[in-house]
């Protein structure tokens, strides 16, 4: 578990306090659903919940500038741009309860490209933090959209929730497709066919 950019800026006490308090909180947690927070199973729990939690929502502690650290490019046409299958893992803001998935981005370019693995790092931003899916999605291609104002973004998530598989609310395997279209993939018909069209192949696999 790397430390995320931002990160390295946090005053020196402020993230071992977090994880001091996340852990007070847990063994708590414990002792309330009737467990014994001493046992030998669980004594140590608190203090890796507190580092899994602290790294799991590292997205408060990092911004979209931190993240693209400058890594654009200058366009060298204007063809559609397309990462599939960047792969996300998030937190319902609801339940506290996983959630996971793929989401599909493109862009048509203006002036400026981003390099690719600055897509998937932008998406780890904005999902290690407490989500619903359609606020992910939007903060997506809102980001994308601010960082290289591009003719158009698309952003398509397809996602599975722990919080509703495992209370059987929906069948475990379905999944939750949110998308978010802006400029020309709203406005173009043709735009946004062409994107659905070479991401429908890789949908519901
Ligand atoms: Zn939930």
């Amino acid at each position: 578990m790397s430390a995320e950019a931002g990160e390295g800026r946090e005053a020196a006490g402020a993230h071992e306090a977090r994880e001091k308090r996340i852990a007070r909180l847990t063994r708590e947690l414990i002792e309330v659903l009737g467990e014994d927070p001493e046992r030998e199973g669980l004594v140590r729990t608190p203090e890796r919940v507190a580092r899994v939690w602290t790294d799991l929502t590292r997205g408060y502690r990092a911004t979209v500038p931190e993240v693209v650290n400058g890594a654009l490019f200058d366009a060298k046409g204007s063809e559609m741009v397309i990462v599939r299958d960047v792969e996300v893992m998030s937190l319902c803001e609801h339940h506290l309860l996983p959630w996971y998935g793929r989401a599909h981005v493109a862009y048509l370019p203006k002036k400026q490209i981003i390099g690719l693995s600055k897509i998937a790092r932008l998406a780890d931003l904005f999902a290690h933090r407490l989500q619903v899916q359609e606020r992910f999605t939007t903060q997506l291609a809102s980001a994308v959209d601010e960082v290289l104002d591009p003719w158009g973004v698309g952003v398509v998530v397809e996602a599975r929730h722990m919080c509703m598989m495992m209370r059987g609310v929906e069948k475990a395997h379905s999944l939750t497709t949110t998308s978010s279209l802006i400029g020309k993939f709203s406005e173009d018909p043709r735009t946004r066919s062409e994107f659905l069209s070479l991401i429908s192949n890789r949908m519901s696999a």
